[in-house]
């Protein structure tokens, strides 16, 4: 197997603290050396990349994606959906089981686990449901999933409503040592809701969705884990109630964790109003949009802006934004819940939750955490590689010498405009189309292979 030299980049690996301009050396898809021995350790027919200028990290990890393969390869597949991800930095995705047929049992895991060997761009982590047919009234065969290789349950898209089953889930991953993730909706609650319940809603004729909604069951899960010393996982945090639901358990030692997605420490439910109102009442909170040319515009009850749970207010965007930064929130992924153009093209109440985001996550990160101070680049770099490994404990998100070679190029300070026709996702559900955007991912290598290059795309051109 052919080796490959990095040069000249800045370093960062927060796994080993590491954060210095360095060489490095692959050798057999594995980490071979970093530092002087990297160039001397390197044979004569190895590849060399100068990227100096450029950050050389871990290669990113996204544990919350839909790949809609098997069922609905109309919105995304496989293929497309790690075409996405190696386009967006990420070398290890996990997908969730909210297929059709959902990942419930075995042979469906073997079924998306040599699929994804053979299509995938980048390594594809498995899920198992927690319930059967994700229906949330009986426990699906969790010990059997566990040993076809999954590396966490959730019913994403659903969530558990019966407090004794989830119990009773919690007390099988914790005897399989798996991680319980969890779509933290309380049905009788949100009922039919498709907003944030507040000014906006009422103003623009939605049906509200209340914080409350999410918060009642992040505490019911930190009261399960509790009880059941089962680590669990609160998906895609939305509302400031449940960043301090978790603050406060995690400092009382309870093994509760927690998520953030960009969109929902970008933007406010204003922006369902339109972009003109958007900007002017949220707008101070996006990092690098004060120029008005800048701006990009979008209609109000643009479906785009329908994801689940909603987009909140401006304070819960900051309690985001400050749970990720206090280390409350461990983990930043994209939820990319790709959806076909004519499913999204209908009234707002009607359209389905979520949008693509593997291809917007890292450069909305940087803007909103790093380019704003609030965070160093190795701590923003760490909640996309350590963050999520620890959490699944896979042997991802480091450089350590003989690690796989799994590495994302950044170029942190690049300025581009994202447009939605260039994604490599099939669906192009996107609020972020025509918004310019500072870093940007521009080689990604999985287990020392060159999957994807910004060179190379526009060399093909
Ligand atoms: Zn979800």
């Amino acid at each position: 197997m052919a080796s490959l030299l990095l040069t000249g980049a800045r370093v960062i690996d927060p796994s080993q603290n590491l954060d210095r301009t360095a060489d490095l050396l692959v050798t057999n898809g594995k980490v071979a050396a970093i530092g002087p021995e990297a160039t001397s350790k390197a044979v004569p027919d190895t590849e060399r990349i100068d990227v100096s200028g450029l950050v050389v990290a871990p290669g990113l990890i996204d544990l919350h994606v839909h790949l809609r393969e098997p069922g609905k390869s109309a919105k995304e597949t496989i293929a497309t959906g790690t075409a996405a991800a190696a386009r967006g930095g990420f070398t290890s995705i996990v997908c969730m089981p909210n297929t059709s047929p959902p990942i419930e049992n075995a042979g469906t895991v073997a079924l998306i686990r040599e699929k994804a060997a053979r299509e995938g761009k980048v390594n594809v982590f498995v899920t198992g449901a927690i319930s059967r047919n994700i229906a949330g009234e009986e426990l699906a065969p969790i010990g059997s999933l566990k040993q076809a290789g999954i590396v966490a349950i959730t019913d994403d898209g659903h969530c558990v409503q019966n407090n004794e089953l989830m119990r009773r889930a919690l007390e099988y991953a914790r005897m399989f040592d798996l991680l319980v993730m969890d779509h933290c909706q309380d049905y009788a609650l949100v009922s039919d809701g498709v907003m944030h319940e507040g000014y906006w809603s009422a103003t623009l004729g939605l049906r509200g969705w209340p914080s409350a909604g999410e918060e009642m069951i992040v505490a019911r899960n930190i009261l399960l884990a509790e009880t059941t010393g089962a680590r669990v996982h609160c998906q895609h945090l939305s509302a400031a109630g449940s960043v301090d639901l978790i603050r406060a358990a995690r400092k009382r030692g309870v093994p509760i964790s927690g998520e953030a997605c960009p969109h929902h420490f970008t933007l406010t439910d204003s922006a369902i109003a339109g972009s003109d109102i958007f900007w002017r009442a949220d707008g101070k909170g996006v990092f690098g949009f004060n120029d008005m040319e800048q701006r990009p515009a979008w209609p109000n009850y643009d479906t785009n802006f329908k994801m689940n749970p909603p987009l909140r207010s401006a304070r819960d965007r900051e309690a985001i934004l400050e749970g990720v930064v206090d280390g409350t929130i461990e983990v930043l992924c994209s939820d990319h819940a790709p959806h076909c153009d004519y499913e999204k093209e209908v009234e707002f109440d009607y359209a389905p939750f979520g949008i693509t985001g593997l291809e917007t996550e890292l450069p909305l990160s940087l803007m909103q955490l790093y380019h704003t101070r609030r965070m160093s680049l190795p701590d923003v770099l760490a909640r996309f590689t350590t963050g999520p490994a620890n959490l699944l404990k896979l042997a991802k998100g480091t450089l350590q010498i003989g690690a796989d070679a799994d590495i994302t190029v950044i170029a942190p300070d690049r300025e581009w405009i994202f447009q939605r026709a260039e994604s490599a996702s099939k669906s192009k559900n996107t609020p972020f189309h025509g918004w310019t955007m500072k870093g940007k991912a521009v080689i990604t290598v999985v287990a020392g292979r060159v999957v994807w290059s910004e060179q190379n795309e526009l060399a093909a051109v």
